[in-house]
């Protein structure tokens, strides 16, 4: 068993830690960009990610691990072999959810996966030698140091994860198969650029630094410590919670088609990007996709607040800026500046439509004061006034959703 740092242990990076759990619920927002120096835990936010997600059924023996239970996304393979045996479902196995990593060398045939021409020609059947696009099919796929991958795989790699489909083709054969993944990249910007046109089509972008609080960086030091001396004791120790982390996000996932876009949602989410002065559609539409996904993430209707926190996540990177100018800034302060016909008030007033879940209280829906939420026995949270921006959780036990900050 591997001892991966565990994803609750670790301290501050809210955004990120947010941004993370969005794109997996969602594999459709486009993926995540995480930006910042080294050493600020970003390699180790992804591989916790994936090691805390709950494992899945997959078709036995197909090379896209096709859900048994959803035909409609399969292969042609699996419609060819399945797709008449209903309602017999498939031979299936279950299998840990892949997290694939893209080596910076790759080929774009490693990549994509390649097609046996010769093979083709000789015995009039297409030949394909799958790639690891749809090895991370259901699954993860990171790469760090994205900005030193060649343009056109990171041009490839963003189309697929838009589409959730990969198609090759080569001399006149063509071969297309589902490719529905989370697409994680980082970088560290002092060591080159994404070109901006790569830049803003990544979903969300979260910029992370090293802590600036004192008592934050002890507690880093004490984390880590506490792991090094024991790894495997140490993550037995949030084993639990992990687990319980892991089965929310697959609940969020199952409940986000089911939530409802509101006029006002998508009215606040037009208005944000106008008034951020972001350029085209993207932006709003991911907004709008974030938005949803947090409302399935919170279990609440759709709400002001959540379209402020997706705005975070989605329009920094895609604004215009000028050479060396942050991708990170502070959206809601942006908007409290601008004025205008809707108030956004910088410390994000949310509106909250009735029924369903219980609201939290005000002052803790946004670390813009003291956080209210109840402490678990232990104490859970890390700072008061709660630093804690993105009504993640507290480190109590479960439900984490509601002991939010
Ligand atoms: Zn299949």
């Amino acid at each position: 068993m591997q001892n991966n740092f565990p994803f609750l242990a670790l301290v501050g990076q809210d955004k990120m830690k947010m941004a993370l759990i969005l794109a997996v619920i969602n594999p459709a927002l486009g993926g995540v960009l995480i930006r910042g120096e080294k050493g600020t835990a970003k390699s180790t936010a992804v591989r916790a990610m994936a090691a805390l997600l709950p494992g899945q059924k997959a078709v036995d023996g197909c090379p896209y691990g096709c859900d048994p239970d959803s035909p409609e996304k399969w292969c042609s393979r699996c419609h060819e072999l399945y797709g008449r045996r209903e309602p017999e479902s498939p031979p299936s196995r279950f299998r840990v959810r892949p997290l694939v990593e893209l080596p910076i060398g790759a080929t774009e045939d490693r990549l994509l996966g390649s097609l046996n021409l010769e093979k083709a020609m000789a015995d009039g059947e297409s030949v394909f030698e799958p790639g690891l696009l749809a090895q991370a099919n259901r699954g993860i796929l990171y790469v760090d140091e994205v900005n030193l991958l060649d343009d056109f795989l990171v041009d490839v790699l963003l189309d697929a994860a838009a589409m959730g489909r990969n198609f090759v083709e080569r001399e006149g054969v063509s071969v297309t198969h589902p490719a529905l993944f989370t697409l994680i990249g980082t970088m560290n910007p002092e060591e080159g650029e994404l070109r901006p046109q790569l830049l803003d089509r990544f979903g969300l972008c979260v910029e992370v630094k090293g802590l600036a609080d004192p008592m934050l960086r002890q507690e880093v030091i004490r984390e880590r410590l506490a792991y090094e001396s024991d790894p495997e004791a140490y993550v037995l120790g949030f084993a639990e919670r992990e687990k319980e982390l892991g089965v929310q996000i697959e609940k969020a996932g199952a409940r986000l088609p089911g939530v409802e876009l509101t006029d006002e949602a998508l009215r606040d989410a037009v208005d944000v990007a106008l008034r951020l002065g972001v350029d085209g559609h993207r932006g709003d539409l991911t907004v709008v996709k974030t938005a949803m996904t947090l409302a399935a993430w919170e279990d609440r209707p759709l709400d002001r607040e959540m379209v402020l926190t997706a705005a975070e996540l989605a329009l920094p990177h895609r604004m215009r800026r000028k050479p060396f100018q942050d991708v990170d800034f502070n959206v809601r302060e942006r908007l409290a500046e601008g004025g205008g016909a809707t108030a956004w008030p910088a410390g994000g007033q949310a509106t909250v439509s009735p029924g369903r879940a219980p609201a939290p209280p005000p002052s803790a829906r946004v670390g813009r004061g003291a956080c209210s939420w109840p402490r678990a026995p232990g104490g859970n949270c890390r700072s008061d006034p709660c630093a804690c921006s993105l009504r993640l959780w507290c480190r109590g036990p479960p439900p984490w959703r509601r002991l939010a900050c």
